[in-house]
């Protein structure tokens, strides 16, 4: 049992052998990485490939057709038998294929998520991925982190910890350097955070104790062991309609069976028609395509930058209402650029675009027109204005954690773009983020979360002894924190707040981001910053302004959407009419009370006014909520909830996980995201863009599409089988086709025809429907009456030619062969039917699956084999049939095609017509 938590901090460092202040040295990191091996858990497979082969015995139809197998060995049908268990055989081998593909294809997408890490490294901060992680690493902890691996913490600040990965105690756990005694249990031991756990408070440093499976989280992980779950409400749905079905199926051949023996058929026979009918009428290729077409759809997801965690949401996603976005880095581009700068009361233009430091920045108003016109030199703020607008500058390069860096002549910000765009300003008035940040060097910071809206920082100034507290944030908070400003002159006075924050509203109202700034000295040698130190009493400063772009991706997207009849909302922290002003950009709508039709807006402030009764009908209208608290998105999505809307809800913070938890499908954000967040959704963004949203609601409608394609294909066949077989045991009639046969058909018809369907590409149309409803069956109205007409097509067609053909050639054998051949060449023409339910296969482009011509040459190939291949006809009880008896066969095939075609075309006219027709009340 490992003891660190009863050692002194300092002991486990020198136990470790690190330096907390430095960290290790990269080349021992890369020793260690060597000798402890990644910080990884290795995968734990439930069941080993030969169990899960055989799981895939473990069907009512296999348990049928090994009786089956049984009872023909036992009448001495060596051929029959060896024919039926072979392809219960083969089926069981493709099932495992399919089956370990689709986990595959799941399990990689969950290695492309990858945790990172923030560890001091070589004196430096550096983040890099969990696996990386190497014992005496000292990693440095903030809320929305997930712990890389086991640490002794050696300091916290207010660090909160949600264990419930590890200990089940939902109730966030406040950590704290302190030795405790030796027995002290997991869950008590706070001087330690664990691997896997989620940080929802605070900041902590500690040290590396244990990685990979010498971590608390890898001894629970290797008594439980992972798998990755395939079942989603619909697959479970499906399965529990196949045992119904199957049991019905099996009570119908049971009274087959019965009413052979009484009226006194041989027992071959009989038995023989009550294993045709189950085999034929059970659709056994359902579930293994509906896994399939749900792994296809994840992958396609996954490329078009949305990952699915949970898989039932590829199935929800489909029925999406409402999407919910983020404005920041979702809709917009999350490039920030100051272009106005409030300071001394006077506002000044920044000039340039981008991180790149170069531009001037010029006072704004008549004096610049006026020396734009006469070409003079540009006037330089006076003096006293200049220190001001300095100081602006200062406070937003020291009160930062981002850095820019150049490479290749291209300016890029690490870190959060806001500060990026600070420190570019800076740059630009003659301020040198990195000369300052050495010269005053910080001592303490409260950082930035989203529900406090300001970050401080506490700086030792350059003489050494002087400290000041700088502080940054939306206007309103920060404006209420001072009593004082910095005027032109240089001197602290009083100010009027209203003045400033009409400033901040005339800015906000361009669409710009705002921020203030403020500061305040603190008793000297100040050495700790906390909250109460910056609850009032503070300068202001001057404000910052800044431009973040709409994404134009986005909005085309919104576009998307609102065709596809998903309402789209905007639920932001920033200000009211900044994310107006934007949401304007993007062209979402809404209500518009205002007298120049303007969007209208709903505060934090509204929402917290608005009644739980009030609340859903006015979520509904809105379309731009600003300032809104974590707390109040939960409350949105609730209230959307009550209206039956099926909700999409991004979010990035530690605080957003329950809205995430509670929206239909929660989004979060895959590179500026927390780990809290990413663990709460069902779907985390790669690139943190709202037209992958989009784009995931389209791939979730395309999935259900192939889905219902899949199953309105296959459904006829089972029934026309199911009913050539009733139709010939009533009549007392030789079987037009025989158990073998309808195993071939069904198992080489699924594989080669139908799950080519799990590929079919998007139709045109897809986002100018509306959503489906999730309650509504997977097959409409429509659906059943085509299945039930094409499988009487299948019924008369296949009699008809057996009939036709037995006459003919005198020979039952020939006539069966041509049975098979009318069910394998309808399924394959009706199988172009499907590609669209409601078009021709034209309008979704005739070559645009190139899988359904791959299946459809392999089917023929096939069929040819199954007719004029010697052994195969042994085997089958097939004969080779001549060029006539394909005639009525092929005549057949495309007359379905065509009254199916005709069936679509009517329909398409019947409702043009009903929705032309004006509506009357
Ligand atoms: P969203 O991503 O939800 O659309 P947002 O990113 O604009 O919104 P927040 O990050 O919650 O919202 O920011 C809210 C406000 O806090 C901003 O309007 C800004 O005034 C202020 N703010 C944002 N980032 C910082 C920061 N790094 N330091 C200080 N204040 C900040």
């Amino acid at each position: 049992m490992s003891l660190h938590h009863h050692l002194p901090a300092h002991e486990v460092v020198l136990l470790v052998e690190t330096d907390v202040a430095k960290g290790l040295a990269s080349d021992e990191a890369a020793r260690r990485l060597e000798r402890f091996g990644p910080n990884v858990l290795p995968k734990v497979r439930r069941q080993g490939p030969l169990i899960r082969f055989l799981l895939q015995f473990h069907h009512p139809l296999i348990y049928v057709l090994l009786a089956a197998t049984a009872v023909t060995l036992l009448l001495g049908e060596w051929v029959d038998a060896g024919v039926i268990f072979g392809v219960v055989l083969a089926n069981a081998v493709v099932g495992f294929i399919q089956e370990s593909r689709a986990e595959a294809a799941l399990e990689s997408l969950a290695a492309m998520m990858k945790t990172e890490a923030a560890v001091r490294r070589d004196g430096r901060k550096h983040r890099i991925t969990s696996a990386e992680i190497v014992p005496g690493d000292v990693v440095l902890l903030e809320s929305g982190d997930k712990v890389p691996a086991d640490l002794r913490l050696t300091g916290v600040r207010e660090l909160r910890v949600d264990e419930s990965a590890l200990t089940g105690e939902s109730l966030p756990v406040e950590k704290a350097d302190q030795v405790l005694p030796p027995e002290t249990v997991v869950a008590d031991r706070k001087n330690m955070a664990f691997s896997g756990t989620l940080v929802t408070y605070g900041q902590g440093t500690g040290v590396v104790v244990g990685t990979g499976t010498e971590t608390e989280l890898g001894r629970i992980h290797q008594l439980m062991g992972e798998t990755t779950q395939l079942a989603t409400p619909l697959t479970k749905k499906l399965a529990s309609f196949s045992k119904v079905l199957t049991a019905a199926i099996l009570g119908l051949a049971a009274v087959t069976f019965a009413l052979g023996l009484w009226r006194g058929r041989p027992v071959t026979d009989i038995f023989m028609a009550a294993v045709a009918l189950a085999v034929g009428a059970i659709p056994e290729g359902l579930p293994a395509a509906v896994t399939i077409t749900l792994a296809i759809g994840v992958g396609r997801m996954a490329r078009r930058h949305a990952i699915i965690r949970k898989l039932p949401a590829v199935e929800t996603l489909g029925s999406t209402t409402v999407i919910c976005s983020d404005k920041t880095g979702t809709l917009t581009k999350n490039e920030m650029t100051v272009q106005a700068i409030l300071a001394g009361d006077r506002v000044f233009d920044v000039e340039g675009a981008g991180y790149e430091p170069v531009g001037s920045i010029v006072e704004a108003g008549e004096a610049e027109v006026e020396a734009k016109a006469e070409a003079k030199p540009r006037p330089q703020p006076e003096p006293g204005l200049r220190d001001v607008l300095r100081e602006v500058l200062l406070a937003g390069a020291l009160c930062n954690d981002a850095r820019l860096i150049e490479r290749d002549g291209r300016w890029t910000v690490v870190g959060d773009p806001t500060e990026g765009a600070l420190l570019a300003a800076a740059r630009k008035g003659g301020v040198d983020p990195d000369r300052m940040a050495s010269a005053c060097s910080r001592v303490d910071a409260i950082p930035f979360e989203s529900e406090r809206q300001f970050m401080a920082t506490l700086h030792r100034l350059e003489s050494g002894r002087d400290v000041m507290i700088y502080l940054k944030g939306a206007a309103e908070k920060v404006v209420g924190l001072c009593d004082r400003m910095l005027a032109a002159d240089g001197t602290e006075q009083p100010f009027d707040p209203q003045r400033v924050l009409d400033r901040a509203e005339a800015f906000a109202g361009r669409g710009l981001r705002v921020l203030a700034f403020a500061r305040k000295t603190p008793p000297p040698g100040a050495d700790r910053l906390a909250d109460r130190d910056v609850d009032g009493g503070l300068v202001f400063l001057g404000l910052q302004a800044m431009m973040d772009p709409p994404r134009p991706e986005a909005v085309a997207a919104v576009r998307a959407c609102q065709s596809a009849g998903i309402a789209v909302k905007m639920i932001t922290g920033d200000h009211a009419l900044t994310a107006r002003a934007i949401a304007g950009q993007i062209g979402l709508d809404g209500r518009t009370d205002q007298p120049n039709g303007e969007l209208s807006v709903m505060t934090g402030q509204d929402l917290a006014a608005t009644s739980r009764e009030a609340l859903p009908d006015a979520a509904e209208r809105t379309a731009v909520f600003a300032r809104v608290s974590p707390e109040q998105k939960l409350r949105l999505v609730e209230a959307l909830q009550a209206r039956d809307q099926i909700i999409a809800m991004t979010g990035d913070g530690v605080n957003d996980a329950p809205a995430l938890k509670q929206a239909n499908i929660g989004v979060a954000m895959g590179c500026g995201g927390t780990e809290v967040a990413k663990e709460a959704a069902d779907m985390v963004l790669t690139d943190d863009n709202f037209a992958s949203i989009a784009a995931a609601v389209e791939e979730g409608r395309c999935v259900f599409d192939n889905l219902t394609k899949f199953i309105v294909w296959t459904l006829p066949t089972n029934m026309g089988e199911g009913l050539v077989l009733l139709t010939a045991i009533a009549a007392g009639a030789v079987l037009p086709i025989l158990p073998v046969q309808i195993l071939w058909i069904n198992m080489t018809t699924a594989v080669a025809l139908g799950l080519m369907l799990a590929f079919e590409p998007k139709e045109p149309d897809i986002m100018r429907r509306s959503p489906r409803e999730p309650s509504q069956p997977i097959l409409t109205g429509t659906l059943i009456e085509r299945i039930v007409l094409v499988s009487l097509l299948m019924l008369a067609g296949a009699y008809g030619v057996f009939l036709w053909e037995e006459q003919r050639t005198e020979s039952i054998a020939a006539a069966r062969t041509a049975a098979v051949n009318v069910f394998v060449m309808v399924e394959l023409f009706y199988l172009f039917n499907c590609r669209s339910l409601e078009h021709t296969m034209f309008h979704v482009g005739l070559f645009s699956n190139p899988w359904i011509w791959r299946g459809v040459a392999a089917m023929v190939a096939l069929q040819l084999l199954l007719t004029y291949q010697p052994i195969m006809n042994r085997l089958f009880h097939t004969v080779p049939i001549d060029a006539v008896a394909w005639l009525p066969i092929l005549a057949l095939s495309l007359a379905v095609y065509l009254i199916v075609g005709a069936e679509k075309w009517l329909r398409r006219q019947w409702d043009a017509a009903n929705q032309r027709r004006p509506r009357t009340v």
